[in-house]
């Protein structure tokens, strides 16, 4: 049901990008990207010479409409890859983690029927659930097994996605592969357990903003945060691959490379090292070995275990 990809050792699959519905939480909060024209991200994949780009829909705080639900958002990135994206993109279904689990879970198995899906994504964070929940854990672990389906969990510095709880997740199900994305925030906690977990896999997604994130993070001593030079995103990959060289995945985050808060006035000025071109610029800086390794090798190696 989920036909292996064909590509070479020198082609690139970005394993983090979004399309399917609109990013509600950054529209009402006026803040900017909050959708992505798929035919775009096939144009900009193109472009860059990317062959492939795992793909899933924006997430939606629950209770916020009834008429916006993970089933239509699914169901909507299905049309959307049917249309513009066959044999680009690889979809990854939404599941949000709440009381609805098990109608999400009946209504994706319909859906398998029609188009294939390579993994989950999920975004506890927004979802005020952990994902260790008694709840939530047990269908949704009995669901990844059934369809060998690796999982991509948002990762936040605290709360629902921290890391610690992400990799507890981990631990406990050594047969799910599960990548945290956003690099589990360089906390040197994550960093040291993730070494040792044979299943876990980290991207580095949107690198550029990541870093930028990561520098005010470090300026305020919250957290304990691994040591880089997080105004050179170039290096930070280069750590990155060399620390993590069979479990590091490259991802655009594309179109949330960048965060625009047109409300506050807090405007991250759109500049040109948020583009789709820069991140493939910073990819293309490593050494071919670790390019090969990061955007192909270990990607595959998360999709098909
Ligand atoms: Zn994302």
């Amino acid at each position: 049901m989920r036909p292996r990809i064909e590509l070479d050792a020198d082609e690139i699959i970005d394993s983090h990008t979004h399309c399917g519905g609109f990013l509600l939480s950054n529209l009402l909060l006026e803040s900017y990207p909050y959708s992505q024209d798929t035919l775009d991200l096939v144009r900009k994949m193109q472009s860059n010479k990317v062959k492939f780009s795992i793909c899933f829909p924006f997430p939606i705080a629950n209770g916020f409409c009834e008429s916006f639900t993970p089933e239509l958002y699914n169901r909507l990135l299905v049309k959307e890859v049917k249309s513009f994206g066959k044999d680009l993109l690889l979809p990854f279904a939404y599941i949000r983690l709440d009381d609805t689990l098990q109608r999400q879970l009946g209504c994706l198995e319909q859906l398998f029927n029609d188009f294939p899906f390579y993994g989950v994504k999920l975004y506890p964070h927004c979802d005020k659930y952990y994902i260790c929940d008694k709840e939530i854990e047990e269908p949704l672990t009995t669901f990844l097994l059934a369809y060998d389906f690796p999982v991509i969990v948002h990762s936040s510095f605290e709360g629902y996605g921290n890391p610690g709880i992400i990799l507890d997740f981990a631990r406990k199900h050594p047969n799910i592969r599960v990548t945290l994305a956003h690099a589990s925030r360089f906390l040197t906690s994550a960093f040291l357990e993730i070494k040792n977990l044979q299943n876990v896999f980290l991207d580095c997604s949107p690198l550029n903003m990541l870093c930028e994130v990561m520098r005010n993070a470090a300026k305020k001593k919250r957290y304990e945060i691994e040591n880089f030079s997080f105004d050179k995103p170039e290096k930070v990959l280069y750590q990155l691959a060399t620390i993590f060289p069979d479990k590091l995945l490259w991802g655009s985050d594309s179109p949330c490379s960048f965060l625009t808060n047109f409300s506050d006035n807090a405007v991250v000025e759109f500049s040109e090292k948020y583009t789709y071109e820069a991140d493939i610029r910073v990819l293309r800086s490593l050494p071919h070995k670790y390019i090969k390794q990061i955007a192909n090798k270990n990607t595959l190696r998360f999709l098909f275990g």
